[in-house]
């Protein structure tokens, strides 16, 4: 039986039916090709054969041999309850015995005469006297007509086992669904579907980079065959770069770089606004500040300049590490807008973040003759009038902006700040509310490159490397319980010095399902513990206005210690505060470890981070070693990568790109700028890929809804 359409429900392949279809949905598995590209994680080599004299102990071995006995055996008459069904198996040189406990059913399925294949560790029995195998995997080699046990397929023909006696191939499976049920499966659907395959890779690629051949490919990344040719070891196998795989690589990457590519084509066609800005307001601007611009800013500032002059829309992506000056360099763009007449909109993720915001933005733009305006929870009439008439010329807020309802005279420069806090979907919203502005995106989650090319490969991209002048780095110490007066006498020694403190806490308030410390509890030792300073509290269940009152009297440097949960994460600006404690450090991710530790060394003095760890797995001891070594923003992200592995490191649900199921971002980066230099080549010569339907029909089934763009090509 075979399949030709991929998309046909696995659950009619053979030897799958309804039951086994649910709990393969549990695996993402729900149709034919989905089956195909389910990878194993791992494989083990089963396929040399031990000779049953060549045993030794506690060696992982695959035997061959005939059966000479099978039998339910009751050890201990004492307690009859207890089974063992015991082989005996002979392969000429000597006898082995297979016992598996409480199994009896085998006894159905094996019988004398047969020739099996056992694979499993080796054990001496209890006597001493001869090697036993504890509940080893099996394989019957004459047992045609079992129904799990199709028989091999084409491109297999040397490959009469599944199970051992081979390379075997071992899938993260579900609870009712046995290791060798999946690979059963998995069998099945090469043997009927692999060759439905057809390869939509442009011949010229294939040419170019020596690929092996599609169908193969899938083959021998589930059952690889020791004669297919390239040849791979076990090695490349686990590691995922045999050239089976890393074929599949390529392509699942080129797939997802031509997405890029188009929707970057796309928006380069697209007729934005010529800015011919000239210069007055921003002048004005860079007169009033105490300081000068470092390097790195101007450079940033001139590609978005070069960008908002051009007629094609500004997609730019600004990264800098917390505290690099991004907010500076968005505001000078936003003039060099409002210079021209148009309206800049400035989306932050949080009312306290917006509000900052508005307050620095508003405090440096006053007299320059400006209408600065915050827009955060529901709309008020009146600000939104002010937006529509184009009497404000800068409006800053938070998702308020993308309501219905709000809209712009002549909205010409969108910024987006902490982007990874906002949705593809809502930065298109905004967008809409302009005629194609220019959009700059800001985020000071730094980004490996190759995370890069893929998150935003879409967009163009600018690096602030360089912090400003005069900043000591923060010094990061590792403290445990032990240590916890030492963080007492810092606090004592920084607040008598005239600085503040922030001290973090997980959760809010103590449960009986975890015995972590909390911020409500932890803000009232410690105004015990310093009742001659002023203790505040602030966290995610608070209203937004009080949190905003708190915020500001911290920031107005009447609070001494700010105690709080992650709700301070993100770019809130408090030079006065030199140092951050984090309580229950171990429970934190890096970015957020390195985040929050931004909060501090933001003016001149020497700020301090202490981490107090109470315990936690070796990941968690490896994040704050990470922290402690250095402050190195782009370093923390590549070994957060390393560390939770490129699916988990940056949610890329949210930013609305597909998954992916082969590639690997860090393993795979190679791969990664081959693919994209094909697919941004090819999308440059044919750019609605008219002469590649293939290709457009599987890039359509890899981004799915996302891409809307080849339906109006
Ligand atoms: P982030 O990149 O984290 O958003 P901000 O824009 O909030 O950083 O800037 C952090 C602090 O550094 C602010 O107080 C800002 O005024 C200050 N700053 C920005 N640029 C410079 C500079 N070139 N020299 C000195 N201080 C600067
Ligand atoms: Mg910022």
């Amino acid at each position: 039986m075979s399949s030709n359409d991929l998309s046909s429900p696995v659950q009619y392949i053979k030897g799958v039916g309804p039951r086994r279809a649910r709990l393969l949905d549990r695996l993402g598995i729900k149709t034919v090709r989905d089956a195909l590209f389910y990878l194993p994680y791992r494989y083990e080599d089963r396929s040399s054969i031990k000779k049953i004299a060549h045993l030794r102990p506690e060696e992982i071995n695959t035997v061959t041999g005939k059966i000479l006995k099978a039998d339910v055996i009751i050890p201990n008459p004492r307690r009859p309850k207890l089974k063992i069904f015991e082989l005996a198996v002979s392969d000429g040189s000597g006898l082995l015995r297979a016992k598996w406990f409480n199994q009896t059913y085998l006894k159905k399925i094996f019988k004398p005469g047969q020739e099996v294949v056992l694979y499993g560790t080796v054990k001496y029995n209890y006597w001493g006297t001869g090697f036993e195998i504890i509940n080893p995997e099996y394989e019957i080699l004459d047992d045609t007509d079992d129904e799990s046990n199709p028989s091999a397929f084409s491109l297999q023909p040397s490959a009469s086992c599944i199970h051992t006696g081979r390379i075997v191939p071992i899938y993260r499976s579900t609870e009712g669904l046995s290791q060798k049920q999946l690979r059963n499966i998995m069998y099945s659907v090469l043997n009927s579907s692999v060759s439905a395959i057809s390869d939509p890779m442009p011949s010229e690629i294939i040419k170019e980079y020596n690929l092996p051949d599609l169908q193969e490919s899938i083959s021998n990344v589930h059952f690889p065959s020791p004669t297919s040719s390239p040849t791979f070891s076990i090695t490349d196998l686990n590691r995922g770069t045999s050239p089976y795989h890393q074929r599949l690589s390529f392509d699942e990457l080129f797939t997802l770089q031509l997405g890029l590519a188009a929707i970057k084509k796309g928006e380069v066609l697209e007729k934005g606004i010529v800015f011919s800005p000239d210069g007055r307001l921003i002048n004005g601007l860079l007169n009033k500040l105490p300081f000068k611009l470092t390097y790195a800013q101007e450079r940033v500032f001139k590609d978005i300049l070069k960008d908002m002059q051009s007629s094609a829309p500004m997609n730019r992506l600004l990264q800098g590490d917390v505290g690099s000056g991004k907010t500076i360099v968005a505001l000078m763009s936003m003039l060099a807008a409002v210079e021209c007449g148009y309206q800049s909109a400035l989306m932050a993720p949080t009312e306290i973040l917006a509000e900052q915001h508005y307050i620095n933005i508003h405090r440096l733009v006053e007299d320059l003759g400006l209408n600065t305006h915050l827009l955060t929870g529901s709309k008020k009439d009146k600000e939104v009038d002010v937006i529509a008439s184009g009497d404000a010329d800068i409006v800053i807020g938070t998702h308020a902006l993308i309501q219905e309802g709000v809209s712009f005279k002549k909205l010409g420069l969108i910024v987006i700040d902490e982007q990874h806090r906002f949705g593809v979907m809502q930065r298109a919203i905004l967008r809409k509310k302009g005629i194609n502005p220019d959009t700059l995106i800001m985020t000071a989650t730094p980004i490996p490159r190759t995370l890069a090319l893929t998150l935003y490969g879409d967009l163009d991209y600018s690096i602030i490397d360089e912090l400003p002048p005069n900043r000591s780095p923060i010094i990061t110490k590792l403290f445990f319980e032990k240590n916890k007066n030492r963080i007492y006498s810092l606090i004592e020694e920084e607040t008598k010095k005239g600085r503040q403190a922030y001290v973090v806490y997980p959760v809010i308030e103590e449960s009986e399902k975890t015995d972590l410390k909390s911020a409500i509890t932890g803000a009232e030792g410690l105004q015990k513990i310093f009742p001659h300073l002023k203790v505040n509290l602030i966290h995610g269940r608070m209203k937004p206005v009080e949190r905003e009152e708190v915020m500001r009297e911290f920031k107005n440097g009447n609070v001494h210690i700010l105690v709080s949960t992650t709700v301070i994460e993100v770019g809130v600006d408090v030079p006065n505060a030199t140092l951050m404690v984090i309580i229950h450090a171990e429970r934190f991710g890096l970015a957020q470890l390195h985040q929050l530790r931004g909060r501090v060394g933001r003016g001149s003095n020497q700020s301090y981070c202490i981490l107090l760890s109470y315990g936690g797995s070796e990941d968690a001891r490896k994040r704050l070693d990470v922290m402690v070594k250095t402050t190195d923003g782009f370093r923390i992200a590549e070994e957060d990568l390393n560390i939770r592995g490129p699916g988990e490191f940056f949610g890329t649900r949210q930013s609305g790109m597909p998954d992916l199921k082969v590639a690997n971002l860090l393993r795979d980066a190679k791969i990664l700028e081959m693919a994209r230099k094909e697919a941004f080549s090819l999308i440059e010569r044919d750019s609605a890929l008219a002469g590649y339907p293939q290709l457009r029909k599987s890039i359509e089934d890899f981004w799915g809804k996302r891409l809307e763009l080849f339906k109006t090509a």
